[in-house]
């Protein structure tokens, strides 16, 4: 069958017909939220920095003036909480519940902030995590928000699939790692933003490099970056590049990564926020 011949079947088709399916299965915004910017981070697995990079971005944007939340839909591994230094007690009224706030104002919620034991494991399977992240959206009250950085649930498969379906995501930033196969991540989750018709805003790459403590010498343990040739192939910018840096991983322990002074996602956060 063609690549664009429709399959009558709008949650995976790619074909563009004028009687598309795909809109009625997002969850409504709640009364109380103006949630004018939705930007999905994906990964192709778990443990590549998505969260930190989440984060990251979260807070740049922030600190340019923006009302930035965050919506952790990383139901069966979040640590959004975790690395804001954010802990339990989420309040709410009939009309829905009201997010957590970071020290400097960011907005977040996340299933850690509702379980009372952070350390249960969530063993919820694929349509009952697609159901928590409709409710993250459609059951808090998140007021005036300018963009909101949703941490996907890892992998292109089934399960961040149908989050997508659920929230009127605008654009799709995707994080990799060298060691990562690059080529064949960035495809999927290219191919992925297509069938959803969300445009990805580009790549960061994680544990791009280390820098010496000692010599100041930058140090690539997988051998040179191919990230720009497969960048280029897929027609996605390179937003930035995060080394392996001790202060970023103890800024997260200690639930301080608003306090991060580094400049490594600056480019990426100016392409995001188009200024
Ligand atoms: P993911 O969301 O992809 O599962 P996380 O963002 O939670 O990954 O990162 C996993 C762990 O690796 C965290 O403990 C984080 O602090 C650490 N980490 C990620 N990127 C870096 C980095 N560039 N430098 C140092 N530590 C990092």
């Amino acid at each position: 069958m063609a690549e664009n011949e429709c399959t009558h079947d709008c949650s995976t088709c790619q074909a563009n017909c004028s009687s598309r399916q795909t809109e009625s299965l997002k969850a409504p915004q709640n009364a109380g939220s103006d949630v004018k910017k939705v930007i999905a981070v994906v990964s192709g697995k778990g443990g590549v920095g998505k969260s930190l990079c989440t984060s990251m971005l979260a807070v740049l944007t922030q600190r340019k003036g923006y009302k930035t939340a965050v919506l952790d839909a990383d139901v069966t591994g979040p640590s959004i909480p975790k690395i804001f230094g954010l802990s339990g007690g989420i309040e709410g009224t009939e009309e829905g519940m009201f997010p957590a706030r970071t020290s400097t104002g960011i907005e977040a919620i996340s299933v850690n902030l509702l379980l009372e034991d952070e350390q249960t494991p969530v063993v919820w399977r694929g349509p009952v995590i697609a159901g928590t992240v409709s409710q993250f959206w459609s059951g808090v009250m998140w007021g005036d928000i300018d963009y909101m950085y949703v941490d996907m649930p890892p992998g292109t498969g089934d399960v961040p699939l149908t989050v997508f379906q659920s929230l009127p995501v605008d654009g799709i930033v995707i994080v990799t790692t060298p060691q990562d196969l690059v080529s064949m991540i960035v495809g999927k989750a290219v191919r992925m933003a297509k069938m959803m018709h969300i445009p990805v805003l580009g790549i960061v790459e994680n544990m791009s490099y280390a820098i010496c403590p000692d010599c100041g010498k930058k140090i690539e343990f997988f051998g040179e970056s191919k990230l720009d040739g497969v960048a280029e192939k897929f027609g996605v910018k390179v937003l930035g590049r995060i080394p392996m840096d001790a202060k970023l991983s103890k800024l997260c322990d200690k639930g301080a990564i608003e306090l991060m002074e580094n400049g490594y996602l600056d480019h990426a956060a100016e392409t995001i926020l188009g200024n």
